[in-house]
């Protein structure tokens, strides 16, 4: 009998679509409209967004993390300019370079910091080296909120970050693909870990969160939006039939189903972690803050684990594995998962 393949923790896009999300997708499919975002579904997303941050945003749609982060990154920067993120950051090591394509050349600066967040002395001393036209001019500071390392900045941590980027007249910009399980984990206002913090530029994930595709881009300051429909256009990001990702994302903003979920798949790691500290298994490379874990293994477990289907991978460290919950994971599996590690 073949082995059965398990998914379930291996990242938070190998979860279905959630059901309040497929039915929204099932409305708009009952019915002809009009193409390219001009559709309700569409100007509904956008009221909804500019409720939820409790401010004016400019809101767009493309088709993933990626795009979000690359095209958002290119229209706050220049060709000869440059963007500090940490150097684990999605930016710097799983987008195939997209954001200095897409900024025509715009460079990324790596700083080091503990738990995936940056530290802010070696932003200083990365700004100290750029300060002439020999080096790239420094325009932008890019953090992951929930961190490549499953760890939250707290809204004091940004507001630290924002008072630099200030005080050196730098952009900010957030890499949110998992925002909704930071804001769910601090239980706190959008607002206060976005604009009221000085970020500029949201990435907002929502194919982690329960969605097929479709992130978004939120400006909160409209004067830095010019002409970025164009670049949206040209990055091959303009989707002709917008409003079937625009309705499943306005079912994830309604009803507050997007912290539903990410409360859901943060729970669901706080669960895992105890399961896994009764089996004295527990040996976690950074805090557990939102849906992650990220486990010390020894060898001989995780290929046990891994000739028995369960798919995890390896992150950052040799020997640390990474366990992503997400909005479909069930007690059940986190069950059976603890019953196979025990073996
Ligand atoms: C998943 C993820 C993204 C987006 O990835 P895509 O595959 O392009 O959708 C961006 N940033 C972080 C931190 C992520 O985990």
């Amino acid at each position: 009998m073949p082995i059965r393949q398990r998914y379930e923790f291996a990242s938070d896009n190998t979860a279905a679509i959630c059901p309040e999300a497929w039915a929204a997708l099932e409305q708009a499919n009952r019915e002809a409209d009009i193409s390219y975002g001009a559709d309700d579904w569409t100007r509904r997303l956008s009221q909804q967004v500019s409720e939820i941050f409790e401010t004016d945003c400019a809101t767009f749609i493309v088709f993933n993390g990626t795009a979000a982060n690359s095209l958002a990154l290119a229209q706050l920067c220049r060709s000869f300019e440059s963007v500090v993120s940490h150097e684990r950051a999605h930016i710097e090591t799983d987008e195939c370079g997209a954001p200095e394509f897409f900024s025509g050349g715009a460079k990324l600066l790596r700083v080091g910091g503990a738990n995936g967040k940056i530290d802010l002395q070696a932003v200083e001393l990365v700004l100290r080296q750029h300060l002439d036209v020999h080096s790239t001019k420094v325009r932008a500071l890019s953090v992951t909120q929930v961190s490549e390392a499953g760890t939250i900045y707290s809204p004091e941590e940004l507001e630290a970050i924002a008072a630099l980027a200030r005080k050196h007249h730098l952009l900010l910009h957030m890499d949110g693909a998992r925002f909704a399980n930071a804001v769910a984990s601090l239980g706190c206002a959008p607002r206060e870990i976005t604009w009221d913090r000085g970020v500029d530029v949201l990435s907002f994930g929502g194919t982690k969160n329960g969605l097929a595709a479709g992130d978004l881009v939120i400006f909160f300051k409209r004067e830095l939006t010019c002409d970025f429909d164009f670049r949206v256009k040209q990055g091959a990001q303009l989707a002709s039939k917008m409003r079937f990702l625009a309705a499943p994302w306005t079912a994830l903003l309604a009803e507050d189903t997007w912290l539903k979920n990410a409360r859901h798949a943060n729970a669901m790691a706080a669960l895992l972690e105890e399961k896994l500290r009764a089996l004295g298994l527990a040996d976690l490379a950074f805090p557990r803050q939102a849906s992650a874990l990220f486990l010390r293994l020894p060898n001989e477990i995780v290929e046990r684990m891994h000739a028995a289907g369960w798919h995890f991978q390896n992150f950052f460290e040799p020997g640390v594995y990474r366990l992503m919950c997400s909005w479909a994971t069930t007690e059940e599996q986190i069950t059976e998962f603890a019953a196979a590690l025990a073996e």
